[in-house]
């Protein structure tokens, strides 16, 4: 196994942001009741101001706060592993080279947003931030910045996981972080769903409903997202400027970048930075490979419209490929990619070309998560391996095709917490749930209309 190291002073000072080069312009976020485009004001009982600009911003390129960078030192700059043994044991002639993102205190890379969202908090006088989970990896992330910068953390998380996962919910209140089963009795869109099913799991949309409630329910509490915003997006592309690096001191650029897809972005992280070379026309020929369950196959088998992020509907509407806000994704070990959408800007990038994706069983990606344990010793989570089957899928194909192909993938988060589910795959227990097309149907028909407003 061969690791290129940066030192901590070839750490990114900034961010890079994709909007002014996306190839057409990004359709506005719309307010949930008008549906009209929204603007700073709008997002302000929600976000903090920086966030808000951030989210916005036409900048390509936006410095990161002193105080950010120190605090990444903690783990970045990450570390970039060729898996050559895994290369030996598949017999291609590719190179697969993988970014690792499990080395900060949470265990993936969400915490190179949580620790900006938690930075501009604490400075705009944020007491608390409240948040969803599925898995728990968003919350672990959100509680730990926020024990950095002195924030409280309110994390809803999803009521299946919350049972499933004890150790999750350990983890975030080590950190100082409250931790509620979602649904919960302590908001209204909470209560409206226990009133009408006792018993349910909980969902992503439904998490966010009852922590978007909350903060804009208290003056001195805001929201933080995990996921699919362009601010997340562009705090995640830490990962692939650090990459870019790191393959020029191996002396290589990619063929093909693979990474795994929830909400998109670990995705956008590791590939924008590539992806700006493609759009630019500093280099062409790479292709981008965004691999999802077949459970929650947004890209795949979803619709490009707008929809709303949360059960709800107390979000801003976003121009998506979503399932429908209402998709109750079947119960797949890999929690963290359960959500019914995607990063807007994604969804364009694919939509325009620039993106292949692909939806994998969670069997088959166990399949590989295992062998890539018993040739390079990582345990990887149940997200990353979905990444993982669609890295080797291409190495195989080189092999098929005699033919050279230098690969990256995302090593988004290691499977330490994920052992039931490991388990399971060796037992031989692991189901593979079918989603029959009726059911994304049924939950397409819930779509909101826009164009036809109902305010
Ligand atoms: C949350 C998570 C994901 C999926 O989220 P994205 O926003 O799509 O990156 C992937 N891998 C790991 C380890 C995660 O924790």
């Amino acid at each position: 196994m061969k690791k290129f190291l940066l030192s901590e002073q070839e750490m990114p000072t900034q961010w890079y942001n994709i909007l002014p080069d996306l190839p057409k312009p990004l359709q506005p976020p719309l307010h949930p009741a008008t549906h009209e485009p929204i603007g700073a004001e709008d997002l302000r009982p929600l976000l903090p101001d920086a966030i808000i600009a951030q989210e916005f911003s036409p900048e390509r390129w936006i410095d990161i706060p002193d105080e950010v960078r120190d605090a990444y030192r903690m783990w970045r700059p990450s570390p970039l592993y060729r898996a050559d043994r895994l290369e030996k044991a598949l017999d291609t002639p590719a190179k697969i080279y993988f970014k690792y993102e499990a080395v900060s205190p949470a265990g993936s890379h969400k915490p190179n947003t949580a620790v900006p969202q938690a930075f501009y908090s604490a400075r705009e006088g944020v007491r608390r931030l409240t948040t969803e989970t599925g898995a728990g990896q968003w919350g672990s992330a959100l509680s730990f910045a926020g024990g950095l910068f002195g924030v409280d953390v309110t994390v809803y998380m999803v009521r299946a996981s919350y049972d499933q996962k004890p150790h999750r919910r350990s983890l975030m209140r080590t950190w100082g972080g409250e931790v509620f089963a979602s649904p919960s009795t302590r908001t209204a869109a909470g209560r409206a769903i226990l009133a009408e099913s006792p018993d349910s799991p909980g969902s992503l949309g439904m998490a966010i409903s009852e922590a978007v409630e909350d903060a804009l329910a208290h003056d001195d509490t805001k929201y933080a997202l995990g996921s699919a915003l362009n601010h997340v997006v562009l705090h995640q592309t830490v990962i692939g400027l650090e990459a870019k690096r790191q393959l020029e001191m191996a002396g290589d650029y990619p063929d093909v970048v693979v990474g795994c897809v929830g909400g998109g972005s670990n995705y956008a992280g590791l590939t924008y930075p590539f992806l700006a070379d493609a759009l630019t026309g500093v280099r062409t020929g790479t292709r981008f490979v965004a691999a999802e369950p077949a459970a929650c196959p947004t890209l795949t088998r979803g619709k490009l419209t707008y929809d709303y992020p949360d059960t709800a509907g107390l979000g801003p509407l976003l121009h998506m490929r979503t399932l429908g806000h209402g998709f109750i994704p079947p119960p797949i070990h890999a929690g963290g990619l359960r959500f019914h959408g995607d990063a807007p800007t994604l969804c364009l990038l694919h939509d325009e070309g620039y993106v292949e994706a692909r939806a994998y069983r969670q069997s088959e990606v166990f399949t590989e998560a295992v062998r890539f344990a018993r040739t390079e010793g990582f345990v990887m989570a149940p997200e990353s391996s979905h990444a993982l089957r669609g890295a080797v899928e291409e190495a195989l194909a080189a092999k098929e095709a005699g033919e050279a192909r230098t690969i990256l993938f995302g090593f988004s988060g290691h499977g330490n917490f994920d052992m039931g589910a490991f388990d399971a795959f060796l037992a031989g227990r692991l189901e593979d749930h079918e989603l029959p097309q009726e059911q994304i149907d049924a939950a397409l028909a819930a779509l909101p209309r826009v164009g036809a407003p109902t305010a």
